[in-house]
């Protein structure tokens, strides 16, 4: 049986229902990231869980007990959010220990583990600083740490490096990750950063207006999107309606759209003949680079495709370049 399962919960604010009958459920031990465009309901359904908001019908089970109407002190959830919520006028370790603190926990035990989790987070050199003699992202270690500390049965992290610049963000999300696994941890990480929740996710769960679109592993969602909402929001996927379609290339496609993803795409200068690919011939409107990746607008029509390329030896196409382009079927997705 899974360690946290959620049954057709509704949540409503007012007349508005924000969470419309979600059944879900994540094992323990594993990492599954809400995923989804902002406001679809991802921290009202951590909230829900963590009991900080009542729900209005459904249950909410964890480690096999419904804790739908218990007490959110008694459920054994630790949290992390978007803002930094450590307390100003503490260390990072009376930060950390102050859970434990509360517990009752004996004293030289609390030393062992403030020591053993500032460790593991990486904050050794900060242990006796202040919240404000702290980068964000020291910041954002030490609330995971005093989350961590205090052994909760789940972990939940509300966009907890949404506030943080790029570069360093990649670096805490895999620093996350590293210690969550190394921990056991059973954890709910949200986010509306698909490559975020590719990086970090055993189960991504995609969220859409309240309710689950789909769910799965990242490659899963990432290669077999099952509705046109999940193959725009994951992929970066060209999607076309067949009118389409059959204007650009004459193809009559038997479903309401195609999608394709920018690097199953073949550029040519001259056409390719061959029955199991579509064949598209446009005209490149520009290019930008993506780190190792160019990527460029082709003007089919007036439908602009994006290509993806590697940087190679071969002279990139320029503005205006006349070329075709091939898909394979097989790498078509129907919708
Ligand atoms: P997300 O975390 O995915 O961005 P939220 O769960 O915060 O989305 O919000 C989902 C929807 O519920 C939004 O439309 C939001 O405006 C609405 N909502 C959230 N909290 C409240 C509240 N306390 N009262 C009324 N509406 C709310
Ligand atoms: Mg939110």
């Amino acid at each position: 049986m899974s360690y946290i399962r959620f049954e057709n919960l509704c949540k409503n604010y007012d007349q508005k229902a924000v969470l419309k009958d979600i059944n879900l459920e994540i094992e323990k031990g594993t990492l599954a990231t809400l995923l989804g465009p902002s406001g679809c309901g991802k921290s009202t359904l951590l909230r829900c869980l963590a009991g900080l908001e009542t729900v209005t019908s459904g249950k909410v089970f964890l480690d096999g007990k419904d804790i739908t109407d218990v007490n959110p002190k008694d459920r054994g959830i630790g949290m992390v959010f978007q803002q930094y919520s450590l307390f100003p006028n503490m260390t990072v370790e009376q930060n950390i220990a102050f859970g434990l603190k509360i517990k009752k926990t004996d004293k030289k035990v609390i030393q062992e583990k403030v020591n053993d989790i500032i460790g593991i987070v990486g904050l050794k050199e900060q242990a006796r600083q202040y919240p404000s003699q702290l980068s964000g992202g020291q910041q954002q270690r030490a609330a995971l740490a005093r989350a961590i500390v205090t052994e909760p049965k789940v972990l939940l992290l509300d966009e907890p490096l949404s506030a943080i610049a790029a570069l360093l963000r990649h670096s805490l999300q895999i620093e996350i990750r590293r210690i969550q696994q190394e921990l056991g941890i059973t954890a709910i990480f949200v986010t509306h950063d698909q490559d975020e929740a590719m990086v970090m996710s055993d189960v991504i769960h995609l969220m859409y207006q309240g309710h689950m679109e789909q769910s799965g592993r990242p490659i899963e969602l990432y290669t077999k999107p099952a509705t046109k909402f999940v193959a725009s929001f994951i992929g970066h996927y060209n999607l076309l309606d067949a009118p389409v379609m059959k204007k650009i290339c004459g193809a009559d496609i038997s479903s309401e759209s195609i999608a394709f993803r920018p690097e199953l795409i073949h550029v040519s200068t001259e056409p390719v003949e061959d029955p199991d690919s579509y064949m598209i011939p446009g005209e490149i409107a520009f290019s930008l680079p993506h780190g190792n990746i160019l990527r460029y607008a082709v003007l089919c029509g007036d439908t602009q495709i994006d290509v993806d390329a590697l940087f190679g030896t071969e002279a990139p196409y320029c503005r205006s370049d006349r070329i075709f382009l091939s898909i394979r079927k097989d790498d078509c997705i129907y919708l």
